[in-house]
């Protein structure tokens, strides 16, 4: 087992840190980052916190160094302090999903006994049974799959954790329950775990305080530190608009969707790119409708690829077999009862107001996101058509 100042090295946000390096914890954030960039780890740090960013900005999965060391922890605090003061939502979730994602391969690798005081240590009724319970049997076709676990979580606190991930399968009444405990593997628990510490590095507008300024100020003067901060905030000037356009729509030569979305798709589009979790229904749709376009297959798996949980060899299978069998978008009816559908927070007027069809000479509402394509693509050609006439009659 795993000295508990080592799990804090390897896991600074862990509320132990206060109590087992409160030198460093319950220091004003000033004096920490002054004394931090004067002494002899400063050049250390700063590479590996530069290499974190550079790590989010080439859009690599994983982080390439995560060292678990002392200096772990400072790389933890100023990423939370850098992340507060450049303020962008899309670079916040960038670095959140990368670094939350690591945690969970590093939480992954720990022995159940560290895990355990993982758990215990964020106050988690988490309780730890020696002889495995079985939760889940499932026969196929004489294949016999048991799911056993040592763990098992109180209800309080799953629900807590998971509060933010949407999926069908993590609603408690699709969990094993019993006795106001889920029996959980602990690899869910982890799962759970990495969004904990994604939205402890997700900066909220209503966190930035009235005296920010002067803190960003006093911060600066600090002269490493400065530094440290334009360098990252030049490469993010120069990389942003990558990331604002990183979903690309063309799938044809020449030919670009972006401009002909429907809301309901143009909001799961924005809020991959933001790199926020999506939940499974939203996920397939994506999936099936960018296939039905004939999106080619490394780009519909590179739209997941900002997500927090993005794992790209179970995406491409996935991707793979729906493409394989063809499946069919949702209609905007099915979109509806999914609360899918962004109809009236778009106000498109195609979907609020449908469109007239010529052959049943009658107005019709939108009843198929693919169809809202076809309705808007052949009246922007009809508006570029117009653009044309009208220029070449001043000619
Ligand atoms: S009306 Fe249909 S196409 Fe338009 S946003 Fe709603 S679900 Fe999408």
């Amino acid at each position: 087992m795993s000295d508990i100042y080592d799990l804090v090295k390897r896991y600074p946000w862990l509320p132990s840190l206060k109590t087992y390096y409160s030198d460093i914890a319950l220091k004003n954030p000033l004096d920490f980052i002054s004394e931090i960039f004067s002494s002899n780890k400063s050049e250390e740090l700063e590479s590996r916190v530069l290499n974190l960013f550079n790590d989010a900005f080439n859009k690599i999965e994983h982080l390439s160094e995560y060292e678990l060391d002392e200096i772990n922890i400072y790389v933890y605090l100023i990423l939370r302090i850098l992340l507060y003061i450049i303020n962008d939502k899309i670079l916040s979730n960038r670095i959140a999903n990368i670094y939350s994602k690591t945690t969970y391969n590093e939480l992954n690798k720990e022995n159940e006994y560290n895990l355990y005081y993982i758990y215990q240590d964020l106050n988690l009724k988490v309780i730890y049974e020696e002889q495995p319970f079985v939760y889940k049997k499932f026969v196929v076709k004489e294949q016999k799959e048991i799911f056993k676990t040592n763990f098992k979580i109180s209800f309080l606190d799953y629900l807590k954790l998971a509060s933010n991930l949407k999926d069908e399968y993590r609603k408690l009444v699709n969990n094993a329950l019993l006795q106001g405990y889920v029996y959980i593997k602990p690899e869910n628990i982890n799962r759970l775990l990495q969004e904990h510490v994604r939205k402890k590095l997700l900066i909220q507008n209503n966190e930035v305080s009235s005296d920010f300024e002067k803190f960003k100020e006093r911060l600066f003067e600090i002269h490493e530190f400065k530094k440290l901060y334009t360098t990252i905030t030049k490469i993010w000037e120069s990389k942003k608009e990558e990331f604002e356009y990183s979903i690309d729509i063309t799938f044809k030569e020449g030919k670009d969707y972006s401009g002909i979305l429907p809301p309901c798709i143009k909001e799961i589009l924005s809020k991959a790119q933001e790199g926020q979790n999506l939940v499974h229904t939203e996920r397939l749709f994506i999936l099936w409708f960018l296939n039905s376009l004939k999106y080619p297959e490394d780009k519909i798996i590179n739209v997941f690829s900002t997500l927090p949980d993005f794992d790209r060899e179970k995406t491409a299978y996935q991707v793979k077999y729906a493409m394989k069998k063809g499946y069919t978008p949702y209609s905007c009816k099915s979109l509806k009862s999914y609360n899918l559908c962004f109809a009236n927070e778009y106000k498109d007027p195609i979907c609020l107001e449908g469109y007239y069809s010529r052959m049943q000479d009658e107005q019709k509402f939108i009843s198929h996101p693919l169809k809202y394509i076809e309705v808007k693509e052949y009246r922007d050609s009809k508006k570029l058509k117009k653009t044309k006439n009208q220029s070449q009659d001043q000619k």
